[in-house]
């Protein structure tokens, strides 16, 4: 047993002995001693050999296993495993990584990586992409970042990723990744965080929040020197429905109350629930100019009261309940966070006080603007009940001095306060509406004018301009409007012109259209007034066929002042005059030097100071010549 097997050598000549021996012996000599030597060394080999491939066998076996450990290890581990090319292509994945991007791991790989972020978070990964693989030639640090993933299915899972650049086998750079789907973990943080900033009944941010993004507002106003304002909301009587119909029901209130504010507010701004029925709304970026981010709090104001008034339902019943707003307005941080709230906690009061269903600032300066423009809204409703508008005519002339027709402009005739001229009240008739009305009006005057012109030779060739409001233009049935107009005073539709401005025609161009066609199709002409002071582009020349095109003033008084802008009047002069069917005139024009200039290059008709200021109606019609 001591002779150790030592090679194919002695284990082949060895065999061969025992072989020949055995071949040759009687069973005597089987029994003699040598013999029986050489038979039980032939049994020990036996054995030795056998007990040899056991060892291999079970080496053999406990290699399988390891390897079957280590591929369940990387394929099944809780992590996905995922390498990515210097190109950002997925050049190996493990199970669970293909399990979490939802793709069959053979369609995985030479995917593009970024493929699988979502497009929010996309730059943000190619930045760090390439920083990191940046580093892959010294072999990197770790990086570890959470990213928001796609799965194929569509749905998106938060990702946390632990990132190492370094250089494969093969010496070339690459990205290993440890991906882990941390969505779950995330959520309960979203819903701490919610649980800290945000009101659980109605789901606004709460007093903390508000608090947070007031500072921020407060930055950012400094920064813009634009003016913000808040509102504070309270419900009037909310006490009695809770007493009465008890708290589910005012809970419910108090949530459809969220909903109205959230639909009266822009996207930018807040609207918060500081507890009870006490609600604030921050507006920002309102307007460098006190008085007119004033003007907007208040409409924004007023806009929330009349959404709060409508009727509620609550379970069944039908619920009106009206509300008080304080305001204030800010900028910078001229006044501190905490005393702002303060401020419109005390207008709120004074609007309560007021009588319900009011706006109160707490500025005295803003209260001021406020209430005069709310008298003058009540004044410009009796103006309209009264007839207190007339209309002036400023002639337009050609070049050889015909007046060829003439603007309309409005004036208002106040009892107290004398000729008021349309800037100090088309503004505001726009933000209450009653442009409408006021429109309306201008529209059947000037046509019924143009009746009354329309048997006399002297004037029956005369053209009236019309001025009309985006928000008139925007009207449905605006070219309903127009058509009864026409028909109701029995005109020529191409005596009546109507002039838009650049501003109305930025959105719904398809609509805009529509619209002007249908108009043009009667004989309706179209003027674009103040071109050069918007968004002036060959497109709207294109797309839009305006039969007129009239130069602002601000171009006109710079004739000879500033070189550029005679050069840019030159310029739309001779593009109109090129296309076809479109005429030119120039407006504000006070000097014979501009009238000449204008004339020399080309401009057709002008209107302004030097010919004739508006007039009313007689005093126009005097300076037409007789015959
Ligand atoms: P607009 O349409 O640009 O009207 C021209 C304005 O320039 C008129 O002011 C006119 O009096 C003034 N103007 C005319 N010639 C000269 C001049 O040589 N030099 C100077 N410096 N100014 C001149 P107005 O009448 O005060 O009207 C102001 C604006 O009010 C109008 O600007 C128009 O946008 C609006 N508006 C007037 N009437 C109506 C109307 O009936 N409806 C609507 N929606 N808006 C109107
Ligand atoms: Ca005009
Ligand atoms: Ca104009």
């Amino acid at each position: 047993m001591n002779q150790k097997w030592d090679g194919s050598e002695r284990r082949k000549s060895l065999r061969a002995k025992a072989e020949a021996m055995v071949a040759n012996l009687s069973p005597a000599e089987i029994a003699t001693q040598p013999t029986q030597i050489l038979l039980h060394e032939l049994l020990v080999h036996k054995v030795e050999l056998e007990m040899q491939n056991e060892e291999l066998r079970s080496a053999y076996v406990a290699l399988e296993a390891a390897r079957d450990r280590y591929v369940d290890l990387y394929e099944f581990a809780p992590v996905g495993y995922i390498t990515i090319s210097r190109e950002g292509l997925i050049s190996e994945i493990n199970l669970t990584g293909s399990t979490l991007l939802g793709v069959e791991r053979s369609k995985l790989l030479k995917r593009r990586f970024s493929q699988f972020i979502v497009s929010a978070d996309r730059d943000r990964w190619h930045r760090l992409f390439l920083n990191m693989m940046e580093q892959a030639k010294a072999n990197g640090d770790k990086h570890e970042f959470g990213l928001e993933m796609a799965h194929a299915d569509g749905s998106a899972f938060y990702a946390h990723l632990n990132c190492l650049p370094k250089l494969s086998a093969d010496a070339a750079p690459v990205l290993r990744i440890a991906l882990t789907d941390i969505s779950q973990q995330k959520k309960v943080l979203d819903q701490l965080e919610h649980l800290a900033f945000y009101d659980p009944l109605t789901h606004l941010p709460n007093r903390q929040l508000l608090k947070d993004r007031l500072q921020l507002a407060l930055a950012a106003s400094a920064r813009s020197r634009k003016y913000g304002a808040l509102l504070f909301i309270d419900l009037d009587n909310f006490k009695t429905l809770n007493d009465t119909l008890g708290h589910n029901t005012g809970d419910l209130l108090l949530q459809q109350v969220a909903q109205r504010l959230l639909s009266s507010v822009r996207q930018k701004d807040t609207a918060a629930r500081l507890g009870g029925d006490e609600f604030v709304v921050m507006l920002e970026d309102l307007s460098e100019n006190a008085q007119e981010a004033a003007i907007h709090a208040e409409i924004s104001g007023k806009k929330i009261l009349a959404a709060l008034n409508a009727p509620y339902l609550l379970d069944d019943h039908e619920y009106r309940c009206s509300s008080s707003i304080g305001a204030t307005m800010f900028c910078g941080h001229g006044v501190a966070e905490d005393d702002l709230l303060r401020h419109v906690d005390i207008a709120m009061y004074q609007a309560k006080h007021r009588g319900r269903n009011n706006l109160c600032f707490f500025d005295q300066a803003m209260q001021a603007v406020i209430t005069k423009r709310a008298e003058l809204e009540a004044d410009l409703r009796v103006a309209l009940e009264q007839q207190q508008f007339i209309l002036y005519y400023q002639q337009q002339i050609s070049q050889d001095g015909q007046i060829v027709g003439a603007e309309v402009l409005i004036r208002w005739q106040h009892p107290e306060r004398g000729l008021i001229l349309p800037m100090d009240f088309i503004p505001l008739a726009e933000d209450t509406g009653l442009i409408l009305a006021i429109g309306q009006w201008v529209l059947e005057t000037a046509c019924a004018q143009l009746k009354r012109w329309e048997n006399n030779p002297q004037t029956q060739h005369l053209q009236l301009a019309v001025n009309v409001s985006a928000h008139q233009f925007h009207q449905i049935d605006f070219v309903k409007q127009i058509t009864d107009i026409l028909e109701k005073s029995a005109i020529d539709p191409t005596r009546l012109k109507l002039e838009l401005t650049e501003s109305m025609l930025l959105e719904n161009r398809a609509e805009i259209a529509v619209k002007m066609q249908a108009l043009k199709a009667i004989g309706v002409g179209f003027s674009l007034d103040d071109f050069g002071t918007g968004y002036a582009s060959l497109a709207y020349l294109t797309q839009l066929t305006f039969d007129q095109l009239k130069i602002d003033q601000s171009f006109v008084h710079k004739i000879g002042v500033n070189h550029n802008d005679s050069v840019i009047i030159k310029a739309i002069i001779g593009m109109t005059n090129n296309l076809h069917d479109m005429q030119i005139i120039a407006e504000g024009v006070e000097t014979e030097a501009q009238r000449a200039f204008l004339e020399e290059h080309g401009c057709a008709l002008c209107q302004g100071f030097l010919f004739s200021k508006p007039l009313p109606l007689a005093e126009f019609e005097a300076l037409l010549p007789k015959s």
